[in-house]
């Protein structure tokens, strides 16, 4: 099988790969609290499998590579219950910058930022809003549940959407990382709220900083019990499907449009 983890090849090997224009696959997740039933590094795991699968999955359509993820996210508001890292907004920012830069020097012009945090999906639109215009690179940033979107909503049973240590992400650890997940009383862990992201929410449409605590007592949103090994299968291949295919699509990297014209309302512009 094809190698795509950058940190497994060989400096020449990755030169080449940058000879062939391959995507850069740079996934960013987080180590915070899962539960009582799921490891911290939930995001990083399923964030580096959704990655690698991808980028095998596109590899025949547009070579691609995967660099280790940036484990080191963005979790204030998982603060309150233990367990968990988190990053300022300033270091995050910096970590990320410099990792494109460095991609970047290598000669990789097509960039994609995996982010399986909610927590860095702000985060990562700022990053990406303030470098594009910087770097000689076309840079993408996914959510890979956003991107993955009903073909991951339909495997679900109890929920609507992906949630946090929920039916869909304690699935997905069942079928990678069986040893580390506490099945034992799953019923018991449900904290059912499709609410998601509206817990931030001020007014109507505004928003207001909460910690997840003001949220979920015990760390979980959603309905884990029943949570399967097979059904977490699926949702890493749907997952990665989604990705692969845009990673393929050469519409993800073309050029922005530039629609001025030699004139503007009579006002000629400069190129
Ligand atoms: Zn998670």
């Amino acid at each position: 099988m094809q190698e795509v983890d950058w940190s497994r090849l060989k400096a020449q090997e990755l030169r080449v790969l940058a000879n062939e224009n391959a995507v850069v696959i740079l996934p960013v997740a987080s180590i915070e609290q899962h539960g009582p039933h799921l490891p911290t590094m939930t995001d990083t795991r399923l964030g580096y499998e959704v990655a690698i699968r991808a980028a095998r999955m596109a590899y025949d359509r547009r070579p691609t590579v995967v660099t280790p993820v940036v484990w080191s996210g963005l979790s204030e508001h998982h603060m309150p219950y233990g367990g968990t890292l988190t990053l300022s907004h300033a270091t995050f920012r910096a970590v990320v910058r410099d990792l494109i830069d460095a991609i970047t020097r290598h000669g990789f012009r097509d960039i994609l930022i995996s982010n399986s945090h909610g927590g860095n999906i702000i985060a990562m639109q700022q990053i990406i809003d303030e470098l594009a215009p910087q770097v000689n690179a076309t840079l993408v940033g996914t959510t890979y549940p956003m991107e993955a979107g009903q073909a991951l909503n339909d495997l679900l049973e109890d929920q609507k959407t992906i949630q946090h240590a929920c039916e869909a992400e304690t699935s997905m650890m069942m079928a990678l990382e069986p040893d580390l997940v506490d099945s034992s009383d799953l019923a018991a862990l449900a904290n059912n709220s499709d609410e998601g992201p509206t817990f931030l929410k001020a007014g109507k449409a505004s928003y207001r900083w909460r910690p997840f605590t003001h949220l979920t007592g015990n760390g979980v949103a959603g309905i884990p019990e029943k949570s399967t090994p097979e059904k977490g299968e699926a949702m890493l291949e749907v997952s990665a499907a989604a990705l692969a295919d845009m990673i393929a699509d050469p519409q993800t990297w073309a050029a922005p449009s530039d629609r001025r014209g030699t004139e503007l309302a009579g006002v000629p512009f400069r190129r």
